[in-house]
């Protein structure tokens, strides 16, 4: 055994010990591992500091208490997080969840990711992520403004635009952030930059709604565009309904790409005749209801209970969209069977570790997440630039710096694959291409 195999084993199960109860931690830690032994050998000083012990240690891990009164007057408690992964290239950059299923687990596995993601980008961006075990679903309006408030009342002491500077994730949008940063106003100054994903009213960036879903079809069109191929007429599936899949469905149907499909947790939608994009909107945006209510209203459409990716359905191009670890190794197999070549990562880690290496081995177009949707995180940081301007740009000028974003991220990936000889291995390409920057930047800063 080489001894970079060695030191990554040795980062591995210290990795394994210390937080055996974490596993999409250790998922995305052990995917990234098992992608960086070239980059390692052409590199020994990673090796001779133990920049991987550094790397996969948080700088600052916050966990708060978050108590908030229900509609009825009762107390509630929920817990708050906020994980300062990374600030090698800038203030700690990264989204809030808020979901019943939220753990330090899973905010550790996103915050981790985040840092390769936001590096891809070519911004001066760190790696961080936050959020709550609250469950905005059935919460009345009030109820989610009292929330916010109260994770806000905490959240203030440990963010700023040059120290951390959240954004949206699943269950926080744009309703969300208007009340976190109404309450990060009143307690410390109208600091613009220290949140992003804002409505436009108050310095949010035109495109920022959009880019998360548009920046993954950006990436495939860049990839296709390299095979002298395009989107137009190609079938598509997207699984979940929020923000990503609703704008990854808007780009491909612009494209001419049919799509057939978008689902919630509770089940999946067929629409043979192409997704109705203004019913799916006006369902999920304005009313804010469970998918069932679009086949009452669609004769075309059919509902089913369960997961999309379980149906055996024929289609070219697969947008996971919904969460981690959606696409299981059966799955995987299902879609490759049923003619998928390109599967793009709107959602962080949607495939087990299983599922992409076999997507890989298959000489599938895998495009992972951590490249695949930086778009997001990419408009975020141009949404500080126009803060720190105080300037807001054009729909159109935002919307060409993502397209060409994702064309540059594409293009590491690739080279970088390509690089050390395993061309389309685009996990490879991305882990390698992300944590170059990193690592540059973390061995000339020194020990901190
Ligand atoms: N939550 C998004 C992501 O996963 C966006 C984060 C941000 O804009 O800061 O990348």
């Amino acid at each position: 055994m080489s001894n970079t195999t060695n030191y990554i084993q040795k980062i591995q199960t210290k990795i394994h010990e210390n937080d055996p109860h974490q596993p999409e931690f250790l998922q995305a830690v052990d995917e990234f591992l098992s992608t960086i032994a070239p980059f390692l050998e052409d590199h020994p000083e990673i090796e001779q500091n133990d920049l991987l012990s550094v790397l996969t240690e948080p700088e600052r891990l916050l966990q708060f208490r978050v108590p908030w009164q229900d509609d009825q007057g009762n107390w509630q408690v929920n817990r708050g997080y906020r994980i300062q992964f990374n600030s090698a290239l800038g203030p700690y950059k990264g989204g809030l969840r808020f979901h019943p299923s939220v753990n330090l687990s899973i905010l550790k596995f996103l915050a981790f990711e985040q840092i390769f993601k936001n590096a891809l980008t070519g911004l001066p961006i760190g790696g961080g992520k936050g959020g709550s075990d609250f469950d905005p679903k059935g919460k009345s309006d009030q109820e989610i403004m009292r929330f916010c408030q109260s994770f806000m009342l905490e959240l203030s002491k440990y963010i700023g635009p040059n120290l951390d500077v959240p954004a949206g994730d699943i269950g926080v949008g744009g309703r969300e952030i208007g009340y976190l940063f109404g309450m990060y106003k009143r307690l410390r100054s109208y600091d613009a930059g220290v949140l992003t994903g804002k409505p436009l009213e108050f310095w949010g960036s035109l495109t920022r709604t959009e880019a998360t879903g548009y920046g993954v079809v950006y990436f495939v069109k860049h990839l296709l565009a390299d095979q002298q191929k395009n989107i137009e007429g190609r079938k598509a599936l997207v699984s979940g309904s929020g923000n990503v899949a609703i704008y990854a469905i808007e780009k491909l149907q612009e494209l001419g790409a049919t799509v057939i499909s978008c689902s919630d947790s509770n089940g999946y939608i067929i629409d043979e005749n192409g997704i109705d994009l203004s019913l799916l909107k006006e369902i999920k945006e304005v009313r804010r209801e469970r998918l069932t209510a679009y086949v009452n209203e669609k004769a075309s459409a059919q509902y089913f209970e369960g997961s999309l990716w379980d149906k055996e359905i024929s289609a070219e191009l697969a947008f996971p969209c919904a969460t981690q670890n959606e696409i299981d190794e059966e799955a995987a197999k299902r879609l490759v069977r049923n003619g998928v070549s390109v599967v793009a990562e709107g959602a962080n880690m949607p495939a087990s570790l299983e599922a992409a290496n076999y997507f890989v081995s298959n000489g599938i177009y895998y495009c992972p997440g951590k490249a695949a949707n930086a778009g997001g995180v990419a408009v975020s940081a141009l949404e500080m630039s126009q803060n720190a301007q105080r300037l807001q740009w054009t729909f159109a000028e935002v919307d060409a710096r993502l397209d060409g974003i994702m064309k540059e991220i594409y293009q590491a990936c690739y080279d970088t694959a390509v690089n050390y000889g395993q061309k389309n291995n685009f996990v490879l390409g991305a882990n390698i291409s992300g944590f170059e920057k990193v690592a540059k930047a973390m061995l000339r800063q020194g020990l901190v």
